[in-house]
């Protein structure tokens, strides 16, 4: 994702110059890869057979099929914020700054807050928000798309609650949508609903910790 895509052509399509990566030739069609961007992180692999596919993503819980025990290991193996491990991509597959934006909105809980000082009421909370968000948008997604090939793929959907919606009303409580800007993100909570009222907000942080303040969410859970 970020800035890589996939599209459906006609077999033997060109791959085009400057964001072209590659091109699969089915009977049917050619699937094409590109990524727009200047920073190139798409990554292409070839294995053979499953055991070795496996390697790839060996440790990485599918969320989709995880258990709420298998949840709960995976999520407090360190001591890390909710934002960070929700989007650790080493931890869980498939969920990303969109989604764990959505997750942590319905699930009531600060991006900040910390996943081994969650009390277990609050990880069962943190896991059924994370499925029925993600099976929300998988419903949602499919249904746009009726089978045909999803082009104009973005990480910002129309009815999304607070991700990408900045100073926008929260459409549960109405208080408008928050940002904590890091590095070239940025996380958008409801104060309301999340953080008990409390501003997450960078300055006061920023004026409190001075030159120690914080430039990636990374830091920001090392402290
Ligand atoms: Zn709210």
């Amino acid at each position: 994702m970020i800035a890589g895509r996939l599209h459906w052509r006609e077999t033997n399509v060109k791959i085009p110059g400057k964001r072209g990566i590659a091109a699969f030739d089915f009977p049917h069609g050619s699937l094409l890869l590109t990524e727009s961007g200047s920073k190139k992180r798409a990554s292409l692999h070839v294995v053979q057979g499953t055991a070795a596919l496996d390697t790839l993503h060996r440790g990485v819980l599918e969320i989709l099929k995880a258990t709420l025990a298998e949840f709960t290991t995976a999520l407090t193996r360190q001591n890390r914020t909710l934002k960070r491990v929700l989007t650790d991509p080493s931890v869980f597959s498939g969920i990303g700054n969109a989604y764990s934006d959505e997750i942590l909105h319905r699930a009531r809980l600060s991006p900040l807050a910390f996943t081994q000082k969650l009390p277990p009421e609050q990880v069962k909370q943190l896991y059924d928000a994370t499925q029925n968000t993600l099976n929300h948008w998988l419903q949602r997604l499919r249904e746009r798309h009726k089978g045909r090939f999803p082009e104009k793929v973005t990480a910002f959907q129309d009815g999304m609650a607070v991700h990408g919606r900045f100073r926008q009303p929260c459409p549960d409580c109405g208080s408008p949508v928050q940002r904590i800007r890091y590095a070239s993100n940025e996380t958008n909570y409801c104060a309301t609903c999340q953080t008990a009222g409390r501003l997450l907000a960078d300055r006061s942080l920023s004026r409190l910790l001075r030159s120690d303040w914080p430039r990636s969410l990374e830091e920001l859970s090392n402290l």
